[in-house]
């Protein structure tokens, strides 16, 4: 594991009452995925928006930006 890394990202489903982690280049056609198959398209899961918050600093501290 280097610095580089991203961890995997928890992705959550209200309706499937689901949280399930997903590496973080899939995190999006994973999310895609699942509601397009069980939801009509309609976007109920999300990554996890704790996790999103945190991972937007990270990402723009690494972007240096912050
Ligand atoms: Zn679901």
């Amino acid at each position: 594991m280097t610095d580089d890394e991203l961890p995997d990202i928890p992705v959550i489903c209200t309706d499937c009452d689901t949280r399930t982690k997903v590496a973080f280049d899939e995190v999006e056609a994973a999310v895609e995925r699942h509601n397009e198959q069980l939801h009509d398209g309609e976007t109920v899961a999300q990554v996890d928006p704790e996790v999103m918050e945190v991972l937007a600093d990270r990402v723009a501290e690494d972007l240096g930006l912050l």
